[in-house]
């Protein structure tokens, strides 16, 4: 049966993929199957994607050599398993205690559990669970990037706090850029770089925010890179944050630039509606707040170009003028209270506002976005706006290929070429921040 033919298929790729890749990405597929088809079924779209690129040939000439016959093998985002925990945790040669001393207070409060993930931050977070389920295996590094207030920092810490639990006796350490910084010119000052070099080169796994702050610093940089040549040499997870890719970093020493592209480097943009009204509840139910409906409604669509910082500054403010005078939180406190610091400027916008916005700024007729017409400037306006109903309103793929007589899969597509161009085009990034902040 060919319900055994997955199986088979799965026993062979355990033991001839490298454990690590196998753990992250073939353990969770799940299979269904059609006579001499198997349809493999992927958590999410990213892991899809990842599968469709480094495993399909692999999947399909193993399952041809089990089944003595060419197989279909296709690919599809369906509801998976849980990944299996790791056949054996790497443990540690020597019992060193787990540094913790540089977590600032509050980090341990980051989880998985408690981001909410959207279409904004996807990715990113498909990267951080995937590196901690197999730290080290997955991706090295892990370079997060994006703007202010939108969850880097949050999902870099409950990457160190998730591999902290999982595997008990790792050394994982997280700290900021500028505590490296300081600690590293303390060193030199006091003659410790031994200490130094002992502290940062024994951890399992290295989590450093905000790494923009360590370009321009010569000798950090130097410092930096050896670390993290040996980490790497040595198979120990590396995972970074910054608020710019790579590229864009001034004055970042060529040598870390090309080591911070060496891995996965994911954006995180704002959150879209229904990501802020998500985040929203899950900030009100964990202060304990009772958000009515109406009011979630009236929050979402008021603090639209927010970060989540702001989304949570709203809260804090809501709150405090609640129990300031003493009454209900209810819509009307609410427009009084978050109302006069978010001035509506424009009625919140659907498809035809995102494709009136690209049009006008790639200057392109709107009506010709929706016909068949191939030139390279429709095309690419085109792009822009499937990548902008996806992340910045949170349209589902198939809905935005039916606006365009496209399938879900040239969506995806053209999703994955803006956000490749905006890290790497600092034109595209520039015209992508431009059109959200219009949104
Ligand atoms: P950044 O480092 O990108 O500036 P932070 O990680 O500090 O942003 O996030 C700002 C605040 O918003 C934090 O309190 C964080 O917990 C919260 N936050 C950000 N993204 C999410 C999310 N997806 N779900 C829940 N909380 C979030
Ligand atoms: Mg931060």
């Amino acid at each position: 049966m060919t319900e055994t033919l997955w199986e088979q298929t799965l026993a062979e790729l355990r033991s001839s993929l490298p454990v690590q890749d196998f753990i992250a990405w073939i353990a969770c597929l799940t299979s269904t199957a059609a006579g001499d088809a198997l349809t493999v079924q992927a958590p999410s779209v990213f892991h899809r994607n990842w599968v469709q690129q480094h495993f399909l040939d692999r999947i399909r000439s193993t399952a041809m050599h089990v089944a003595g016959h060419p197989v279909a093998v296709s690919l599809s985002v369906g509801p998976g398993i849980a990944v299996r925990a790791p056949v054996s945790s790497p443990s540690p040669a020597s019992p060193v205690p787990v540094i913790r001393k540089s977590a600032t207070p509050g980090q341990q409060a980051f989880s998985f559990e408690n981001f909410v993930v959207g279409p904004c931050n996807e990715d990113a977070h498909q990267g951080a669970t995937a590196v901690a389920s197999s730290p080290g295996g997955a991706y090295n590094p892990l370079f997060v990037y994006g703007g202010v207030g939108l969850g880097k920092t949050h999902l870099v810490h409950a990457t160190a706090n998730a591999i902290r639990k999982r595997f008990r006796g790792y050394r994982v350490l997280s700290i900021s850029a500028e505590l490296f910084i300081n600690e590293m010119v303390s060193s030199v000052r006091r003659q410790q770089m031994e200490t130094f070099h002992h502290r940062f080169r024994k951890v399992d796994t290295l989590v450093v925010d905000d790494v923009q702050f360590i370009a321009g610093k010569e000798r950090t940089q130097e410092e930096f890179l050896h670390t993290f040549n040996l980490l790497c040499a040595a198979g120990k997870q590396i995972v970074l944050s910054s608020d710019k890719p790579p590229r864009e970093i001034a004055n970042l020493e060529a040598g870390l630039r090309s080591r911070f592209e060496g891995g996965l480097t994911v954006e995180m943009t704002r959150p879209d509606r229904d990501t802020r009204r998500r985040i929203l509840e899950a900030k009100g139910r964990q202060q304990g707040i009772e958000i009515p409906e109406d009011v979630l409604d009236y929050l979402t669509d008021r603090i639209r170009a927010a970060s989540v910082r702001e989304l949570e500054g709203a809260l804090t403010r809501l709150k405090a003028k609640a129990s300031l005078v003493g009454r209900r939180l209810d819509l009307g406190l609410a427009e009084e209270a978050i109302g006069p610091l978010y001035p509506i400027t424009r009625e919140r916008v659907p498809a035809e506002r995102v494709e009136s916005v690209v049009a006008e700024a790639l200057d392109v007729p709107e009506t010709a976005l929706l016909s068949s017409q191939r030139n390279a400037r429709l095309v690419f306006a085109r792009q822009v706006s499937m990548y902008l109903m996806r992340k910045q309103i949170g349209l589902a793929f198939a809905t935005i290929g039916e606006r365009y007589g496209r399938d879900h899969t040239t969506v995806l597509h053209a999703v994955r070429a803006i956000e490749a161009r905006r890290s790497c085009d600092p034109e595209v990034r520039r015209l992508v921040n431009n059109l959200e902040e219009r949104l």
